[in-house]
């Protein structure tokens, strides 16, 4: 039944064309994953194809492309045209829309959600009349977040009278529920997609792209099965639990999983000395590289702290200071990698002048910066007020770097809290405030000073299997089970 099982993937971001956050490892890797999977004797698996934008990220990279379609979209009582090329991601079929709401010199998100909002309501409804422009009905629509939501609240409106895509089923992929699509009003009413009135939506979600999504797809799919259960709570919920609640039957989670091959400790060429945990022992080499490469003290017994994130609210962030502030009086070192909000970018600037020896503070966007972090930093930060999965935690651990955690959505889901029996990979604490990670960090800094401890809670760490091979079975099963209640109820 599965053989040929047509699977069109939509996201806003995709590694290695373009990459923004975790969705876009998401969206470059599952996809991967789900080829792979055991092919059944005699036939193909999955067909599976990702549909992302044309940003002007990717035209400036050097893709062999062809053009794969045009067509026009109705928008504001006439239309708007779509230019579709395709390139091959080593096997997995890439189809990337343009058209003159996606303009080449704009970045992927912009600070303006009226842009953002006519740029994914364009591609959202491109995508779908891009499956019919090439005769190719997918059995399963996965979108992801606000950004293609609408793809799916589109669908979901002529689907019992579309005959090419009456045996669609949809998934929706929720990565970050605050991100609702706010702006996005008027794009709908230029695209000629009606509010949700009367529905169980509250009234002032009835035109949001994320909401409508939530309100349509037949299954909704949070990255974590922690965070589809937190949506549920008001902390959560975004103002949606009520509703999420109408919908909890369709909500499932499935944790994320890494890239193996691009987060490899073994061959990552951007580490000064490359280890497994057999070579624990020379990530010391890594470690002296990135305190000489930041202008650190070269010192083997303090702990260097880190941070890679988006500066964002989401993240905590602005707990570190005071919590670092409040353990002044022990040895530490830290280094920040991250860059986004205005305000926490200054405040770690100011870090770093608070503590000048200690603290190095990268405001900026730089992967093979993060590579050497993941690799020869003691200990990751990660305070997030929420985290619907999270990936940071999972590369660190299998870099033998130990994740400082809030307990909260995939961060409990992957990372098992200290104690001395246990099989604990790192350190979690429950309140999102600064004296909550202070106490943490006392844990971390009493762990740290006993060597044989602490590299048993590496090993711990990097022996754990975060592939996607296991999530990506979930998916299929996902896909699978829509599919056969689809074709059951067309049947009746
Ligand atoms: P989110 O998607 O909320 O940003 P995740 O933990 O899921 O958080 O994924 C973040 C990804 O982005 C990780 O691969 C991390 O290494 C990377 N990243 C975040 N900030 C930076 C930065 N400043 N430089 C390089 N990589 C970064």
């Amino acid at each position: 039944m599965l053989n040929g099982l047509r699977v069109m993937f939509l996201a806003s971001e995709a590694d290695p064309l373009v990459k923004i956050g975790g969705l876009g490892d998401v969206a470059g890797s599952l996809p991967k994953a789900l080829c792979r999977l055991p092919v059944e004797p005699g036939g193909k698996t999955i067909d599976l194809r990702l549909v992302i934008p044309f940003h002007g990220a990717i035209r400036r990279q050097a893709y062999s492309l062809g053009h794969a379609a045009s067509f026009q979209v109705p928008y504001q009582g006439s239309v708007t045209t779509a230019d579709v090329f395709s390139l091959d991601l080593d096997g997995l079929p890439v189809y990337l829309i343009s058209g003159p709401l996606i303009p080449p010199e704009a970045p992927v998100y912009t600070s303006d959600a009226g842009v953002d909002g006519q740029k994914y309501t364009f591609f959202s409804l491109a995508a779908l009349e891009l499956a019919r422009a090439l005769g190719w009905a997918p059995h399963i629509l996965h979108a992801n977040d606000w950004h293609t939501a609408l793809a799916i609240y589109a669908l979901s409106l002529t689907r019992e009278d579309d005959p090419f895509f009456k045996n669609t089923s949809t998934v929706l992929g929720l990565h970050n529920l605050p991100y609702l699509g706010i702006g996005a009003g008027p794009a709908l009413e230029a695209f000629g997609l009606p509010s949700a009135i009367g529905s169980q939506l509250p009234k002032w979600a009835q035109q949001l792209p994320l909401p409508l999504g939530l309100l349509s797809a037949d299954q909704i799919i949070a990255v974590s099965p922690t965070y589809a259960r937190e949506i549920l709570t008001p902390e959560f919920g975004s103002g949606l639990h009520k509703f999420l609640r109408t919908r909890a039957d369709a909500i499932t989670g499935i944790l994320n999983g890494l890239d193996n091959q691009q987060w490899d400790p073994r061959q990552d060429a951007s580490l000064a000395v490359q280890f497994d945990q057999e070579t624990l022992n020379d990530r010391q080499g890594n470690k002296q590289a990135l305190q000489n490469e930041l202008g650190l003290e070269k010192d083997a017994d303090q702990p260097l702290f880190s941070i890679v994130a988006r500066m964002d609210y989401q993240k905590g962030l602005d707990l570190v200071r005071d919590a670092l502030h409040a353990i002044a009086d022990h040895p530490w070192q830290a280094v920040i990698l991250g860059t986004g909000d205005p305000i926490l970018e200054a405040a770690f600037r100011k870090l770093e002048a608070d503590f000048p020896n200690q603290v190095r503070s990268a405001i900026r966007y730089d992967a093979p910066l993060s590579h050497r972090i993941y690799g020869g930093a003691d200990s990751l930060l990660i305070p997030s007020r929420y985290e619907p999965c999270g990936l940071t935690q999972m590369i660190a651990m299998r870099y033998g770097c130990v994740p400082v955690a809030r307990a909260t959505g995939g961060l409990r889901d992957t990372i098992q809290d200290y104690s001395r029996s246990a099989q604990s990979t790192g350190f979690l604490f429950d309140d999102p405030t600064s004296d909550a990670l202070a106490t943490a960090l006392v844990r971390v800094l009493q762990v740290f000073k006993d060597k044989g401890e602490w590299q048993r809670l590496q090993r711990i760490g990097m022996a754990q299997d975060f592939s996607w091979t296991h999530s990506a079975r979930q998916y299929l099963a996902a896909y699978q089970s829509l599919v056969s209640t689809r074709s059951m109820d067309s049947k009746n």
